[in-house]
């Protein structure tokens, strides 16, 4: 008993502090909840009882509730099981698991290709993989979260340039080769890595790559590029922007995640079969990790096929003519609406939400301060009618596009 009570006062203690904390983030308007979804994501979403129109979504083409994808998904657990037992490299290397890596390197057109659990690990796996403290890797300053986690994990060297700015990566690349190494003689020779984003997550604008990819090969650095927004959207086989820029085989590495356009679950990275084999026995969240159940994979393949088709290359298409619908000359599916100051960004959010619009606030951390936005994705399977009630929306709202 008397374990009992001394347990209770230091959880009391805990959640005492954990609660301060929480208010200061309330005090802020940086506090966040959970919103309980009751239907599958679609532009209409059942919240609280409701049904809202849904603007905040990533499934870009409408394929996380397409029956082609459920039927992989079904298909994969009957065949399959439910879970897949282990990590890829002890016995849960099903083939669902390896017909989505060839699948994801024949859709991209690289020699090979390696599915991670989720977007975040494929991330931070590949930068810890690549670099070690004598390394140095320059970021965009908007890259998302988990290549910032990433490179602080390597022990890397980080250096940030201004977002989409070659002449300030031009800087930070002169800087790192000009460092003198700190590298020991029996160190392999240091390395710089350059990582953006092609379409950036928050706030929907392109990344001068063609540029880039000058600078680092003049540099001798590497490129790995997230199109984490971008697969499935760009380009004439929709692999993503590096294809429509014309770029994809001088960058080291590409990335990108199955958990949007392509409707599914995971993460990707592709490359060379050198780069593959290398992850496969460096990268720690893929060799430490269970690998992701086979409904996952089987259903990102369909994903991934079903853009690849002529089906894809139409719903693609209605993607664009969408988002000219809401504005003319669109770069991307992601339409921020900068409110500024956090608590204004989730009463806009909320007056949304009461006229039926969902919508969240983007806050910080996933923003910079005072930087709170409206983040309005647009998805191939809303209707022109969609698009004309949320203008009208944002118009009792005051925000005019
Ligand atoms: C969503 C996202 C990720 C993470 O992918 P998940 O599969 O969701 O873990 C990585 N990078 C960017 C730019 C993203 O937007």
């Amino acid at each position: 008993m008397g374990g009992n009570a001394c347990a209770g006062v230091i959880l009391n203690d805990f959640d005492r502090e954990l609660s301060e904390r929480l208010e200061g983030l309330r005090r802020q308007g940086l506090s966040r909840q959970l919103n309980r979804v009751d239907s599958a994501q679609s532009p209409q979403i059942e919240v609280g009882g409701r049904t809202l129109l849904n603007f905040s979504s990533n499934d870009y083409l409408g394929l996380a509730n397409d029956p082609i994808l459920k039927e992989a998904a079904c298909k994969a657990v009957e065949k399959y099981g439910a879970g897949a037992g282990a990590s890829r490299l002890i016995c849960g290397s099903l083939a669902p698991h390896a017909e989505l890596d060839e699948a994801i390197a024949a859709f991209k057109g690289t020699a090979a290709a390696l599915s991670f659990s989720t977007g975040y690990a494929a991330g931070v796996g590949t930068i810890c993989a690549l670099l070690d403290k004598n390394d140095v890797s320059i970021i965009d300053e908007l890259v998302h979260a988990c290549i910032v986690d990433a490179v602080r994990l390597s022990g890397a060297k980080l250096r940030v340039f201004e977002h989409n700015n070659v002449a300030d990566l031009e800087r930070k690349l002169t800087w790192a080769k000009e460092r003198p190494s700190e590298a020991k003689e029996n160190d392999r020779k240091p390395r710089v890595l350059v990582v953006t984003e092609s379409v950036f997550s928050m706030d929907g604008d392109l990344a001068p790559l063609r540029e880039m990819v000058e600078l680092k090969e003049k540099y001798g650095a590497w490129l790995m590029v997230d199109e984490a927004h971008a697969t499935g959207l760009y380009g004439e086989n929709r692999r993503g922007l590096v294809e429509e820029l014309g770029v994809s085989e001088r960058i080291e590495v590409q990335m990108g995640t199955l958990g949007k356009a392509l409707g599914a679950s995971g993460g990707y990275i592709c490359g060379s079969k050198a780069l593959v084999d290398y992850l496969v026995n460096r990268a720690r969240s893929f060799v430490f990790s269970t690998a992701p159940v086979p409904a996952a994979a089987a259903a990102a393949t369909a994903g991934i096929r079903f853009v690849q088709s002529a089906a894809g290359r139409e719903r693609r298409d209605l993607l664009w003519q969408r988002l000219a619908e809401l504005r003319p000359n669109p770069k991307s599916a992601i339409v921020p609406i900068i409110i500024g100051d956090e608590a204004k960004a989730v009463e806009a959010a909320g007056a949304l939400r009461e006229r039926g619009i969902f919508i969240p606030a983007i806050r910080y951390p996933t923003v910079a301060r005072g930087e709170a936005r409206l983040r309005v994705t647009v998805t191939a399977a809303h209707t022109s009618a969609d698009l004309e009630k949320l203008r009208a929306k944002l118009k009792t709202l005051g925000i005019v596009f």
